[in-house]
């Protein structure tokens, strides 16, 4: 499969999870619109990638596509968080930050006023979508096991 129909399956799936805003490319953040909400990440990371924060959450991720979800509600709108997922150069901040400076590919899905533990719960609802790794990128959060799930299919 190539990278193309890698990322066309999960934008389908992800819609099919009942989960929709406007996609947004690395060459087109510029021209996104701001607001506050929530979005998705679809990204391709090319080599195994070791998760290990102070202890918190330790495991491996294998190469292949992954999704996130996080929200901008803050200081700070949805555009300004999605630049700084696409920079491949930046201070470690988040876990999703270990695969956002690898990513071979990558793209955000804006939610305007969504919720990043109900986007979660609709991606994993719809069995299309799979926890990736525990305690993921959700350390601030009680409801969700994680917010990095993989395509239930690879
Ligand atoms: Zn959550």
């Amino acid at each position: 499969m190539t990278s193309l129909e890698a990322i066309d399956r999960l934008v389908d799936d992800i819609a099919e999870a009942g989960v929709s805003g406007s996609w947004v490319a690395r060459n087109g953040i510029e021209r996104m619109r701001d607001f506050k909400g929530a979005y998705i990440l679809a990204l391709q990371v090319g080599e195994t990638i070791d998760v290990d924060f102070a202890g918190a959450v330790a495991g491996q991720l294998a190469p292949g596509w992954y999704v996130y979800a996080g929200s901008a509600r803050g200081s700070g709108g949805i555009r300004a968080r999605v630049r700084r997922h696409f920079q491949r150069s930046k201070t470690m901040h988040w876990h999703i930050d270990l695969l956002t400076v690898k990513s071979l590919d990558i793209a955000a899905l804006a939610v305007a006023g969504g919720d990043e533990c109900e986007l979660v719960g609709k991606l994993l609802d719809s069995c299309r979508f799979k926890v990736a790794l525990r305690g993921f990128g959700n350390t601030d959060c009680r409801r969700c096991e994680s917010h990095l799930l993989a395509a239930c299919i690879p």
